[in-house]
């Protein structure tokens, strides 16, 4: 009998998953997939081992509009009759916020979601739905060993500097501070820069996250220096829904004289607001580049300008610039948004190779360039998969393990 971990990583919208046999190291998933489209129109899919898509939502109750909570039960049996011959050991969570005190993965109990429940108002677009994951598998396997992996974790080796805001002290020791986010693909790359970079990987790197959510993390040897997100996920570059850095007189403004609740102005800030906001026609960058519309145009330039800003801020922490690794959803697949970038940036000495960059290669610099480019996709939960079960082995636990099966 195989013996797996079962990851999930539960966004604002879509619910990943994935399965990796047990064992050291980093190794492919058996099986991985997504249900998208949370809450609107679900859109489920799932890969085997070999990348071949598996048929769609046998045994998925899929219905516009269907909540978290189902689709959870829901997934969980689906994995169940597709396991045959696998069993479930531990499963791992993508958990976006960990607070001051989580500078690793963490073994889940009941004080463990106690606490991180308290954290839910700095995420309020995954950390509730992180949880909620935890919940469902606990609910559904009882005894299961979970691990939350944070992404706030991989930026605990900033200096105090980098995450002090110009805030009274007293706020600072409440715990204001900057957090950042997407700690778990940062690790990812740091772990795979090696492979890619000469002598290079151990200087000064900055990682653009573009996604949906996206960020940027200055590293030297491979560690967190600083990073553009702060004590929310609502910090630094302009997103797909998210404004990023704001003037905060705009937020005081919009209660005190537009007369705004605060919780419309949460859900202009992160759903109404970002490339979606300034474009007036979505989110998504593909949809955005196929349109003739100049708003359209204007939000991929308005992205595009602020990522080349704080860059180049994230820059002096780190003394200059060895490299820019670009990742996630727009990073990986936008030469449109590459381009508009490092063209802000040949101050620098950042010199792109058009074909190279238009083809997503992995190396997209010209050897004339002083600043590596490269393209490297990221795997957040291959970095959950291994962090959960070098956690429990550490524990040296006696794992218990069941076939997945509803309760
Ligand atoms: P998240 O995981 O934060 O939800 P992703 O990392 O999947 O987001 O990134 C989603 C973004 O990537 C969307 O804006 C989407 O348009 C963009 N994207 C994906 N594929 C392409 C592509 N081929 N060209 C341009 N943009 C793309």
């Amino acid at each position: 009998m195989t013996r797996a971990s079962l990851v999930l990583n539960a966004g604002s919208s879509s619910l990943k998953f994935a399965v990796y046999k047990d064992g050291p190291g980093t190794r492919p998933a058996v099986l991985r997939g997504r249900i998208a489209g949370i809450g609107t129109e679900p859109v489920f899919s799932a890969r085997d081992e070999a990348g071949r898509a598996l048929p769609e939502d046998q045994g998925m109750q899929l219905e516009e509009g269907v909540g978290y909570d189902p689709l959870m039960a829901s997934l969980l049996d689906w994995l169940n009759s597709r396991q045959g011959g696998v069993t479930i050991t531990a499963a791992g969570h993508r958990v976006v916020h960990g607070g001051r005190d989580h500078a690793g993965p963490a073994r889940v109990d009941a004080a463990l979601l106690t606490e991180l429940a308290t954290l839910s108002p700095l995420a309020p677009l995954h950390q509730p739905h992180n949880l909620a994951a935890i919940r469902a598998v606990a609910a559904a396997m009882p005894g299961l060993p979970q691990v939350a992996c944070f992404d706030t974790s991989f930026h605990h080796t900033q200096a105090r500097l980098s995450k002090l805001f110009a805030l009274p002290r007293a706020l600072t020791e409440k715990g204001i501070i900057r957090y950042g986010f997407h700690g778990l693909s940062y690790d990812y790359i740091a772990g795979i820069l090696p492979d890619h970079l000469d002598c290079r990987a151990e200087g000064r790197v900055i990682v653009a996250h573009l996604g949906n959510g996206a960020s940027m993390c200055a590293m030297k040897a491979r560690r967190s220096v600083a990073t553009s997100m702060g004590f929310t996920a609502l910090a630094g570059l302009m997103m797909g829904q998210r404004c990023g850095t704001l003037d905060p007189g705009i937020v005081l403004y919009l209660i005190r004289e537009v007369g705004m609740a605060p919780e419309a102005v949460e859900h202009m800030l992160y759903q109404e607001s970002g490339l979606l906001g300034v474009s007036g026609i979505s989110n998504d960058v593909e949809l955005l580049q196929a349109s003739a519309e100049p708003s359209a145009r204007e939000a991929i330039d308005l992205f595009c300008e602020r990522a080349a800003c704080e860059l180049a801020a994230l820059a002096v922490t780190i003394a200059g610039l060895d490299a820019i690794i670009f990742t996630a959803g727009i990073g990986e697949n936008s030469a449109l948004v590459r381009r508009l970038i490092c063209d802000r940036l040949t101050w620098m000495g950042v010199v792109l190779d058009g074909e190279a960059n238009g083809r997503s290669a992995v190396r997209i610099s010209s050897p004339a360039s002083a600043v590596d480019v490269l393209v490297l996709p990221t795997d957040e939960e291959a970095v959950i998969a291994r962090s959960t079960q070098a956690l429990l082995a550490l524990q040296n636990d006696e794992v218990p393990s069941g076939q997945i099966a509803r309760a």
